[in-house]
């Protein structure tokens, strides 16, 4: 329903109640004055009637010329029709008309009741003169009793008139009144409408949170406290909300700064708060998701068996689940009983925590021991066979005895080497692991060279010659021991994947700020598809063949890690017939 405004529903009251009072008041006032203008008009006609009838007291009525003189005169002077009449009703006389052609008056009203002794009076058509009259008539007594009656007429017309006139007069005064009224109403109506729409708008700026400045109306005491009252609400109002959403942005701050996902959800399944870490497990893009259910933001099922048996248990609960949206990550869910400041639950709160690096290290150790056991076993269930031989006969024979001690030695030595890489490679990640390498500014060739010299044997064995390009000023801050070994299983491996009498060759150069150690070699090279797996602890293309040459599987990932630790990085590029070059990059440092 449309409702009506203040000043309208004021403004039309007040006029609407001043047009009644006045129209009844009119009415009333022309019904009053209309019955005194009759009967000042009847007591006129009376007077006159009486004034003629005392005339014609001295007259013979039976004389019909004189009569009719006499009715002449008085009607002329007394400005009104007079009428004689007989008892019987016969007219005698009459100034307007000639008696004779009238009929008999006894049947008009004011005859009859002039004939009962009364003041007779009508309003009413003449069929005589043919117009609307007023007409008074008095008994005529002589010797006590009736004989006759006196009757004076006066035109309706004018009667009319005047009482049109007094109408007129009445309706222009009210018009006046009315119109002097509704121009005050509609000043009043406005000086109190106006102060309330003011405050109305003041009160739409609060409601829109915008609180200054406060409502200033001077109008009336309740108008004023209104004001006040208003502008106090408005002060309570600010300071609250400011206080919400200082609480808010600490909470959303805190929630922000965590690593980890936090998830607040209702009893009913909606999300009530959600940070950015959560949103990122899930790879959920939307910013506002507050209110939301939660099975249309999160469609991880695990997930969402998890929320529901948190809210269902009432008690905290813990799993681990993998999120394959986006990254895939292992979860740790935390669930616990979300409760109000009565400490009755209204959700639960679900904190997760990121544990794909831990899982990952965990499954790396387990396939390192493994991969160890394995490596291991080889050589020792070797011996073991060769002992056992030896011991049941075989080392009579002094010569077969020294072809399986030869196997033991080997296999002794096989487990020697594996052992000593992983000491090694266990040594570069503790004290180096931590990224505080001692680097020191050094040449580079006394290290390529002391490299080289501690494979020249091998090299030479196979007829290998090996070629260094390196600057002699060339230096960089570097751990040399470290870089050495690095240098000597590349080399290592150079020489055992080259064929007799081929070549391999060492670079040493700069690029801007990176310093770049390469060994090349034109052997067998690498099929591509094994070429991402070569720097992993343990990997070897071909085991058979790698294991026959004294190979560990762990030599690249040394290498690897000796690059890491001088924040390097290590890369190769091979083609499988035509040879490999393996690449390690570092930062020179500020030393040249
Ligand atoms: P290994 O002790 O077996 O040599 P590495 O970690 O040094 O172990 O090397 C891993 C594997 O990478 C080797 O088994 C071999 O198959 C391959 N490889 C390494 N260097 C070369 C090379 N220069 N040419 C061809 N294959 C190579």
């Amino acid at each position: 329903m449309k409702m009506k405004k203040l000043f309208t529903q004021i403004f039309v009251s007040y006029l609407l109640l001043l047009i009644f009072t006045i129209f009844i008041l009119a009415a009333y006032e022309l019904d009053v004055q209309g019955k005194f203008y009759k009967q000042e008009v009847k007591k006129d006609l009376l007077a006159r009637a009486n004034l003629a009838a005392a005339i014609l007291r001295n007259t013979d009525w039976g004389e019909k010329q004189k009569l009719d003189s006499l009715t002449g005169v008085l009607s002329k002077h007394g400005n009104v029709r007079l009428t004689i009449i007989r008892r019987d009703g016969l007219v005698l006389s009459d100034s307007h008309k000639d008696a004779a052609q009238m009929d008999n008056h006894a049947d008009r009203p004011e005859i009859k009741q002039a004939l009962q002794g009364k003041v007779g009076f009508s309003m009413r058509h003449s069929y005589t003169l043919k117009k609307e009259l007023v007409y008074l008539a008095i008994p005529f007594r002589s010797h006590g009793k009736i004989s006759g009656f006196v009757r004076v007429a006066f035109p309706y017309a004018a009667f009319r008139q005047s009482l049109q006139d007094l109408q007129y007069h009445f309706l222009f005064g009210g018009f006046i009144v009315i119109l002097l009224t509704a121009v005050l109403s509609y000043i009043t109506s406005r000086r109190i409408s106006k102060p309330l729409e003011n405050i109305k708008e003041g009160a739409q700026r609060f409601a829109q949170g915008q609180f200054s400045p406060p409502v200033t109306e001077k109008g009336t005491q309740e108008i004023q406290a209104l004001a006040n009252t208003l502008n106090t609400m408005a002060g309570q109002l600010d300071k609250r909300i400011r206080t919400i959403s200082l609480q808010r942005n600490e909470q959303e701050a805190m929630l922000r700064s965590m690593k980890e996902g936090i998830l607040a959800i209702d009893i009913h399944e909606r999300i009530l708060s959600i940070n950015q870490v959560a949103l990122k497990f899930f790879n959920i893009e939307e910013k506002d998701v507050r209110k939301h259910p939660v099975y249309e933001v999160i469609r991880h099922k695990d997930m969402l068996d998890f929320i529901r048996r948190a809210l269902a248990s009432k008690k905290y609960l813990e799993d681990e689940i993998t999120v394959t949206e986006g990254k895939e990550r292992v979860l740790l869910l935390h669930g616990d009983v979300l409760s109000d400041v009565q400490g009755r639950m209204i959700g639960t709160l679900i904190v997760m925590n990121n544990i794909t690096r831990i899982k990952q290290l965990d499954r790396m150790r387990q396939e390192f021991v493994a991969n160890v056991s394995h490596e291991l076993k080889t050589p020792i269930t070797s011996i073991k066979g060769y002992v056992e031989t030896l011991r049941e006969g075989a080392a009579e024979d002094p010569k077969t005895r020294n072809r399986f001690l030869d196997i033991i030695a080997r296999q002794s030595d096989r487990m020697n080497a594996i052992i000593d890489d992983l000491l090694q490679l266990s040594k570069i990640e503790q004290r180096y692991g931590k990224l505080n390498i001692d680097l020191q500014p050094k040449e580079l060739l006394p290290v390529i060279r002391s490299a080289i010299s501690a494979c020249r044997q091998k090299a030479d064995e196979k007829h290998i010659t090996i070629e260094v390009e390196c600057d002699t000023r060339l230096s960089a801050l570097i751990n040399s021991p470290l870089l050495e070994q690095a240098l000597v299983n590349l080399l290592d491996n150079a020489i055992k994947y080259s064929n007799a009498g081929g070549r391999v060759r060492v670079v040493a150069e700069t690029d801007g700020q990176l310093l770049r150690l390469s060994v090349q070699d034109w052997g067998c090279g690498i099929e591509k598809q094994y070429q991402h797996r070569l720097f992993e602890r343990f990997y070897r293309v071909d085991k058979g063949r790698s294991r026959e040459m004294g190979g560990t599987g762990l030599g690249l990932a040394i290498v690897k890690h000796i690059a890491l630790a001088h924040k390097g990085k290590v890369s190769v590029k091979s083609v499988p017939g035509e040879g490999s070059v393996f690449c390690i990059e570092l930062r020179k440092g500020s030393s040249n």
